[in-house]
């Protein structure tokens, strides 16, 4: 850690590191030992107020620099990550409680999306516009919105830092960013990298601190020109509430409820592996997890005894014993996945594997519930841990009807070689993202990270990502020099 190192207990606010205001702070846990690791400020509304005038300072002359410079910052930034990978990935996955492996991961994820957005910097453009005839011009001109503020969740800190950081500040503007007080290290350490890349003071700004205090000073801020959110879809609710009252653009990217659809014909040996991952990495606590197994009945029974004995092997593990998965990422967490443990016996569904806590702090065993119904609580809500609930159909109206019945509106993985049963199942289901035959790949930058119904409505992954951060401005002239 020591080459990313950073200040304990200080925001990062106008290029300097500063303590908060009141000398306020908050422990920092790593989820295997429940020891504290570190301490990080608690901004209050002072501290908050703080950055966002830096970065209302810094506004003018960031937006005025030539794109490619910033560009080339970004790229800098993007160099500086991959120098100091291994340190990096170490931060999160302490912080996080995830494997190294799933930390480097993310840390690889995160200097690709910075790279990325070094690349397409100079590449925004606006389009020439329909024209009343010959004596008119008209144009559209691309615009930064001015400050940005960034709320990110806790599970996977270094990438969405990168995936909302880097395109708003290749499109000109500056940043608030408050990651979330369980696991804010990775931030912290990206913005003394981006510190060290040159950006001008102002333009970076991290503080820390607890939702309803230092999240909510940070939404309801005059000085806030445009809110990206990244969490649950009870505090985005809260956010887009907060959001109205200045009237500011939200870009909202929230929870989830992904279907593995399995049906007859599945290449097995690629689904299982590739279901089991899904939902036990990051011990369950991605956004895209793959929480429900929807499987044709005629396969259920080889399926689910598969998946069962696959959930069974995995290893859990503190972060730098490299276990396939860690624990839970708090109390709080631990306390939540834990009632739907006692909870989905109770409303019926059959367990398979697991089900209860490894009595060791926050680990919970891989879970496979069967015979869930789609009423069920296991079934509609986001559980956000290794928890899946394996519902079974009969014909592809009925995976459809079942794909269909969550709030939530994120990702579908559809596992089969019957190719029109692949593109019909893609086409009615109601979700941002559609995969087949591989699940998740949140690798590949340029893939379009959206969302629909409950899981939000932003358009990310990619140069839509830059567009998100851009106002447009329609020109219209009238040429009078006949
Ligand atoms: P959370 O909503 O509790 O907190 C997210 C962030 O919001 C934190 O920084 C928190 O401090 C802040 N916050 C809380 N209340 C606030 C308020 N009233 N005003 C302003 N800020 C506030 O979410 P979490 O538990 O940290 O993260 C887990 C959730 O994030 C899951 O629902 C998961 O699906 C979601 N998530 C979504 C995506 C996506 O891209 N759709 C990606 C990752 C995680």
């Amino acid at each position: 850690m020591a080459a990313v190192d950073f200040p304990p207990s200080q925001h990062f606010i106008d290029g300097e590191w500063v303590a908060a205001r009141d000398g306020g702070t908050l422990d920092v846990l790593d989820p295997a030992t429940r020891q504290v690791i570190t301490e990080v400020a608690r901004a209050g509304g002072d501290d908050v107020d703080d950055a966002v005038t830096a970065a209302r300072r810094a506004f003018p002359g960031w937006a005025a620099t030539n794109p490619s410079e910033r560009g080339a910052l970004l790229r800098r930034w993007a160099d500086l990550i991959i120098a100091e990978v291994e340190a990096l990935a170490a931060v999160e996955a302490r912080d996080v409680g995830k494997p190294l492996s799933g930390g480097r991961t993310n840390m690889y994820i995160a200097h690709g999306i910075v790279d990325y957005f070094a690349g397409a910097a100079d590449k925004l453009t606006g389009v020439t516009l329909p024209t009343r005839g010959p004596d008119y011009l008209g144009y559209t001109v691309p615009e930064p919105y001015g400050v940005c503020a960034v709320i990110i969740p806790w599970n996977v800190p270094a990438v969405l830092t990168a995936a909302n950081v880097a395109p708003a500040l290749a499109a000109g503007n500056t940043v608030v960013l408050k990651p979330s007080e369980i696991a804010p290290l990775a931030p912290f350490a990206l913005a003394a990298l981006a510190h060290r890349a040159g950006f001008p003071p102002g333009v970076v700004n991290v503080v820390t601190g607890l939702g309803p205090e230092a999240g909510v000073a940070l939404t309801s801020h005059p000085g806030v020109d445009h809110i990206s959110f990244v969490g649950s879809t009870a505090t985005g609710r809260a956010i887009m509430t907060a959001a109205a009252r200045n009237l500011v653009p939200v870009k909202l990217e929230l929870g989830g409820k992904s279907p593995n659809v399995l049906l007859a014909d599945a290449d097995l040996d690629t689904a299982i592996p590739a279901i089991v991952t899904s939902i036990t990495e990051n011990a369950g606590q991605n956004c895209y997890a793959g929480a429900r197994l929807l499987v044709d009945a005629s396969v259920h029974d080889e399926v689910v005894e598969r998946v069962a004995a696959a959930m069974a092997a995995v290893k859990s593990g503190p972060w730098d014993a490299d276990p396939d998965m860690g624990p839970l990422v708090s109390a709080a967490q631990f306390a939540r996945v834990s009632g739907f443990l006692e909870e989905a016996p109770r409303e019926g569904a059959r367990l398979v594997t697991g089900g209860a806590p490894t009595g060791e702090g926050w680990f919970v065993r891989p879970t496979v519930y069967d015979r869930v119904d789609a009423n069920m609580r296991v079934a509609r809500e986001e559980v956000f841990g290794p928890v899946l609930a394996v519902q079974s159909f009969r014909d592809t109206a009925e995976a459809t009807a079942l794909m269909n019945a969550t709030d939530f509106g994120l990702l579908a993985c559809i596992w089969t070689n019957d190719i029109s049963r692949a593109l019909r199942l893609a086409k009615d289901v109601r979700s941002g993202q559609v995969t087949v035959n591989q699940f998740h790949d949140a690798g590949v930058i340029g893939f379009p990270f959206n969302m629909q119904k409950d899981s939000g409505f932003s358009r990310g992954g990619g140069y839509a990502a830059l567009r998100e951060y851009t106002q447009e401005k329609g020109v219209a002239i009238r040429l009078l020099d006949r």
